[in-house]
């Protein structure tokens, strides 16, 4: 019986491949992951990180790369949370203050990392697009403020690398410190590279439920058992509202849910992140500009429902023509269960002003993550324990450079 339904399955889909071969993925994707059975969970560690997503993950490479014995215990099967669900936009160039440092020395890693663990980062920069002469005069500033890093653009060398841009786009300019990943690639590839390091593990399918203190030690309690470490390093972004009320508390964590696309696009041009908007309002160096209030009071006029969706347009390139549309932002205590329609279409009108064509949607997802006045939590709510969140909204781009010096701090 379960022969003859598999074999119908697989005539149907050879039938839908032959018809339409882009649209049907291979059987191996279609089939949900087969569960792996976690890792043992060590009695003693020199470090316990919780949660694997890229916080976690860079402060576990850090750990490592100082001599100690590290363990990364993450409470899904794979890793679910924010990082796999971004968009993979490096967003380097465009960092200011305290987000620059970190930024920059993540860059140097990401690039290292990518050729240890095997995953892809482009060296593509990113693109930004004008589409009128105020955005214009931001990134002449930026190319200003940047020695070299940023090549300015007219009209047509923005449609040189965006072969369909509208008539409504009036210049950008190329922001080369800029980097793309694809994060359903690189976290799972760098969780599988550390997981193969001496001295390191990941335990999935097991939460922390607890820390308590004990002599120069803490006793980190699981749903697998206990572990005692030297150190903990709390990783777990927005969920520290759950793990560590207090940290969340004191440091005006709150929770952003986004909606995000994949697509694809009759035309792609050159494989980079496309940023646009409100997107370009987001960049730390752009939020301090003077041009900022300007912009943003012209934006309200012009689209308000998008800008009260928080629709920030940034569009990065993938393998096979597939390209991620991101993203709404809505604050709430609580992720709201119930996708909404009206907002994918403000994200896909966002992108046809932009890339000249309206992307054929092949997924949609959103994502929750933490954020907060200040772009990086770094708490240590009990001896031994830190508590790190990346609240800027671009984690993706400065955690592999943050962990670097909470781990020298920490350690
Ligand atoms: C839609 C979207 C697009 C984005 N795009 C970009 C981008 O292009 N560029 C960029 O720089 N940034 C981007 N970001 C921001 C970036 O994704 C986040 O800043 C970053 O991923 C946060 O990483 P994290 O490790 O703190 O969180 P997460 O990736 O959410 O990881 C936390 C992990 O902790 C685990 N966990 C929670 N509680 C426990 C527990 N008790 N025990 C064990 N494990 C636990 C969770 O299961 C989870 O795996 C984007 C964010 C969103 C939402």
């Amino acid at each position: 019986m379960v022969n003859i339904a598999r074999r119908r399955r697989w005539r149907l889909e050879r039938r839908c491949r032959r018809r339409h071969p882009r649209d049907v993925p291979r059987r191996a994707a279609l089939a949900p992951p087969r569960p792996a059975r976690p890792a043992a969970l060590p009695q003693q560690v020199d470090v316990v990180v919780v949660g694997a997503g890229i916080v976690g993950l860079a402060h576990a490479v850090e750990a490592r790369a100082r001599g100690a014995s590290v363990v990364v215990v993450e409470r899904h099967a794979h890793a679910t949370g924010a990082s796999v669900r971004a968009l993979g936009h490096v967003a380097v160039t465009g960092q200011d203050g305290p987000t620059l440092a970190p930024a920059l020395a993540s860059r140097d890693r990401w690039l290292a990392l990518s050729r240890q663990a095997g995953f892809v980062a482009h060296e593509s920069g990113a693109l930004a697009v004008a589409r009128v002469e105020d955005e214009l005069a931001v990134l002449e500033d930026l190319a200003a403020a940047r020695d070299g890093a940023v090549t300015l653009l007219d009209r047509a060398g923005v449609a040189a690398r965006l072969p369909r841009a509208t008539d409504g786009v009036v210049g950008g300019a190329v922001l080369s410190m800029d980097l793309q990943v694809d994060p359903r690639e690189a976290v799972p590839a760098l969780t599988a590279w550390l997981a193969r390091q001496p001295g390191a593990s990941v335990v999935h399918a097991t939460a922390v439920v607890s820390m308590e203190p004990g002599s120069g030690r803490t006793l980190v309690r699981t749903t697998r058992g206990d572990v005692v470490a030297r150190r903990v390093v709390v990783a777990v972004g927005h969920d520290v509202d759950g793990l560590l009320p207090e940290v969340g508390e004191a440091h005006g964590l709150r929770r952003v849910t986004s909606q995000v696309l994949r697509a694809t696009l009759r035309s792609t041009g050159e494989a980079l992140p496309v940023v646009a908007g409100t997107a370009l309002l987001r960049q730390p160096w752009v939020a301090r500009s003077p041009h900022h209030r300007r912009i943003l009071v012209r934006l309200e006029d012009e689209r308000p429902r998008t800008v009260r969706a928080g629709v920030a347009l940034v569009v990065t390139q993938h393998a096979e023509g597939r390209v991620d549309v991101g993203s709404t932002r809505l604050e709430a205590p609580a992720a709201d269960p119930f996708r909404q329609e009206a907002l994918d279409d403000l994200l896909l009108t966002e992108s046809a002003l932009v890339l000249g064509e309206v992307p054929q949607v092949v997924e949609r997802w959103s994502a929750v993550q933490a954020t907060a006045p200040e772009p990086f939590v770094v708490a240590r709510p009990q001896r031994g324990v830190l508590a790190v969140v990346a609240s800027g909204g671009d984690g993706m781009t400065t955690a592999l450079g943050l962990a670097q010096r909470t781990v020298e701090g920490f350690f």
